[in-house]
């Protein structure tokens, strides 16, 4: 049971590691190959705040092809929170951000909560793409940032810092929020204390 849904996108360029991300975050499993995702798929993930809340994520997985961006468009409408993946072993998936950036502003509602995540920090040997300059490329735009490794770590952090960002500004957020109202009047009580940064995965 959920108190609130919150809707997200997952955008970048094909082969940063969308789908691995996904579905590791849903169903906690890596593999080295990947069907290529046609169009737009998506999965589920619950996370408990440090207030008692339990939000369900959910996250739409896109293509990262360019054909299919008329398509997705349908997509940014109803979100609360966008995703923009690159490789730190690919220039090129950094340099297209611009693009992914322009359809979220051009298609998205106004007061979307970014993150920027550099995914492959396994294979730092074959880093292109600095944290400094991803991190500053973060600050001017306003996003949140972080490297994650979705073969080697927990990932479930990044999901964590966003959908606390959203959280707190629920009253003033319009889109890409579902209340569960049968939810609404059910008390949760916390048996202990945690850290401000604590995430409970269900
Ligand atoms: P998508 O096209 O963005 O959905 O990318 P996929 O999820 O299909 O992943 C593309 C390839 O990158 C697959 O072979 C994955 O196994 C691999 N991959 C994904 N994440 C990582 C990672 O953190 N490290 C490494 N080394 N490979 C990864
Ligand atoms: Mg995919």
């Amino acid at each position: 049971m959920y108190d609130y849904m919150f809707r997200y996108i997952l955008l970048g360029n094909s082969y940063v590691g969308k789908t691995a991300f996904t579905q590791k975050l849903s169903k906690g499993l890596y593999n080295h190959v990947y069907e290529p995702t046609i169009g737009v798929d998506y999965a589920t993930k619950s996370l408990l705040l440090d207030n008692g809340k339990q939000i369900k994520c959910q996250i739409w997985d896109t293509a990262g092809q360019e054909r299919y961006s008329m398509l997705l468009r349908n997509y940014y409408k109803d979100i609360a929170g966008a995703i923009i993946m690159y490789d730190i072993t690919k220039r090129k998936s950094f340099n297209n951000l611009h693009f992914w950036i322009k359809e979220l502003r051009n298609n998205g509602p106004k007061n979307v909560s970014v993150i920027l995540i550099g995914n492959k920090k396994d294979l730092s040997g074959k880093r292109v793409v600095s944290k400094q300059e991803a991190e500053l490329f973060a600050k001017r735009h306003k996003f949140f940032y972080t490297e994650i490794s979705v073969k080697k770590e927990d990932i479930s952090e990044p999901l964590y810092t966003i959908t606390k960002d959203i959280y707190i500004d629920i009253d003033n957020r319009k889109k890409g929020i579902v209340v569960n109202k049968q939810n609404q009047n059910i008390k949760i009580t916390k048996t202990n204390k945690q850290k401000e940064t604590c995430c409970f995965i269900c």
